[in-house]
Parts: structure tokens; sequence; C-alpha cells
């Protein structure tokens, strides 16, 4: 896995590496936990555009699945990178 490299000297960022977040794979029905820096958050500008996306481990297919805001509130301060989508104001 990439997300295990690691970069040497002080840490700038402090990345909660112990979290993990569960999920399951749509295709292969894996259910698994992933690490902040293995999901993708997108926040729209309106519940239908903010989902969450990640590759699963297992089959690498690219999972994209709706995030209501607690959902969004879960990741974001889990250290999973958000992405703004906001389309025109
Ligand atoms: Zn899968």
């Amino acid at each position: 896995m990439s997300n295990m490299s690691v970069v040497s000297g002080v840490p700038t960022v402090v990345v909660p590496e112990f979290v993990r977040f569960k999920a399951a794979c749509p295709d292969c029905h894996e259910q698994f936990e992933l690490a902040a820096s293995a999901i993708r958050l997108a926040v729209g500008a309106s519940h239908r555009t903010t989902f969450y996306s990640f590759t699963c481990p297992r089959c690498d297919a690219a999972v994209r699945k709706p995030a209501g805001e607690r959902i969004v509130e879960l990741l974001s301060t889990g250290g999973v990178r958000t992405l703004r989508l906001h389309a025109g104001l």
C-alpha cells in the first residue's frame, strides 16, 4: 500500500493514522477498514453532490458513496482529505 510511505524527519502534520473507517465494497461485498488517507471526501453544493470515495483494497473497484452531514463531519474530523466542489455561489 502506498499510504505506508514514511517521510523521514519531523512530521509536519499530525495525521491520526490510527483512525479507521469501516466500509464495504458493493462489488465484491468485502467489508474492511480504511485509513483516513485512503478515503477522499467531496463536498458539493447539495447533498447529491456530496460523497466519499475509496478504492476497494480487495478488488480495486472505485467505490463512491453518498455522504450525509454526519458522515462528512466524521470523515473530515478523522483526517480525510476534503475536496470542495461548490459550483458557483
Ligand atoms: Zn471490492
